[in-house]
């Protein structure tokens, strides 16, 4: 946690802030470890204070170490305003895409001697980059992920709903230790598959249909998403054409990308691709997005994106195309930029899986 601090603290001096406060859930969790539900961290040069309520002191002493715990005994933003009074808190980064208009009021009535300076991504932007001990745990989460398919694997077969096998796949994820799934879990059958992102519905997987299965589990604070997609039975000569396609363009991303590209260059790997097996315009989403303690968070792999990739940077690898009234592919890694490429995380086969009917 000292590191993130470090790099928080490095980003305020840049831009003149004396303190950031944050109540958002995941980049509170982020900077400080706290998970429960209420809290504000507040982060200035020098010190880290905790303000939160009686149910949550023991819990934040515990899990936010690095953190001073205040106890707001009364109302909250009296108790923020009394720390930043004892802080010396002049100029203090709130994030503008976080908090309502309603806290932001508040606070700038409350806090009369504090200039509020509304700011965007200062946490979200340190998060971009991995570092150990996420990776450990991400690690772990993508295993549960693989783990959940090549079990729900013996479940998909011609007669079972689609809500049923998502239903296996996230029992199965919790029996592992997930604490739940990241998302609603994708199954998407046959015409189905022509959705992008099909729930698991009350259709039954019928012989002869593609199945996709687009899902991840949420482990300590931070999440998987994998997609596969499976067929039941031989399937017709047309989905399979499509299959090979979304796979060329799939490992042709994961085997070049590398640091030093845009998020742009690397959503081109799969994009040119796909355009020129004629099949550019059933590809309408983006090759893939940021992944940690949110499902979405920065880089985007897509065709608007400037960020030039890193090494730490952790990013889906996602092509798809999907075709109204027959059907849909998409097949997802979670991959790590390295030094020289990219580590896969997800191990689950991406070859095509022709269940037993
Ligand atoms: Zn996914
Ligand atoms: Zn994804």
């Amino acid at each position: 946690m000292q590191g993130r601090l470090e790099r928080l603290r490095k980003a305020l001096a840049e831009q003149g802030l004396d303190a950031l406060i944050t109540e958002n859930m995941e980049n509170r969790f982020y900077i400080s470890g706290f998970t429960g539900s209420t809290g504000w961290a507040i982060i200035t040069k020098d010190e880290a204070v905790f303000v939160t309520d009686f149910r949550y002191i023991d819990q934040a002493t515990a899990e936010a170490p690095a953190f001073q715990v205040v106890n707001n005994e009364r109302k909250a933003i009296e108790a923020i305003g009394q720390q930043l009074q004892k802080l010396g808190v002049k100029r203090l980064a709130v994030e503008k895409n976080l908090i309502t208009l309603g806290t932001f009021e508040a606070w700038r009535e409350a806090f009369s001697s504090v200039e509020l300076v509304p700011t965007s991504g200062m946490i979200e932007n340190l998060r971009i980059y991995k570092d150990a001990s996420e990776l450990e745990i991400i690690k772990q989460a993508v295993k549960i992920a693989d783990d959940a398919f090549a079990h729900v694997l013996n479940v998909i077969r011609p007669g079972v709903r689609e809500i049923d096998v998502a239903l296996e796949l996230e029992f199965f994820m919790r029996k592992q230790g997930a604490t739940g799934v990241g998302f609603e879990t994708i199954v998407a059958s046959g015409v189905r598959g022509a959705l992008p992102h099909g729930r698991a519905s009350e259709k039954v997987i019928q012989a002869g249909e593609m199945v996709t299965l687009d899902f991840g589990a949420a482990y300590k604070g931070y999440n998987s998403d994998i997609t596969r997609t499976v067929s039941v039975g031989e399937p017709s000569d047309k989905m399979r054409e499509i299959y090979d396609i979304v796979l060329r363009a799939q490992l042709n991303c994961v085997n070049h990308i590398k640091p030093g590209m845009t998020g742009k260059e690397g959503d081109a790997l799969t994009r040119d691709i796909i355009a020129a097996a004629g099949y550019g315009a059933a590809y309408g989403h983006s090759t893939g997005h940021g992944l940690g303690v949110e499902v979405h968070e920065q880089p985007n792999l897509s065709a608007v994106s400037e960020t030039v990739l890193q090494p730490g940077m952790l990013v889906t690898v996602e092509p798809g195309i999907y075709i109204s009234d027959l059907g849909g592919v998409r097949i997802e890694d979670d991959v790590l930029i390295t030094e020289n490429g990219c580590e896969i995380l997800t191990q689950s086969t991406k070859e095509l899986l022709i269940l037993p009917v």
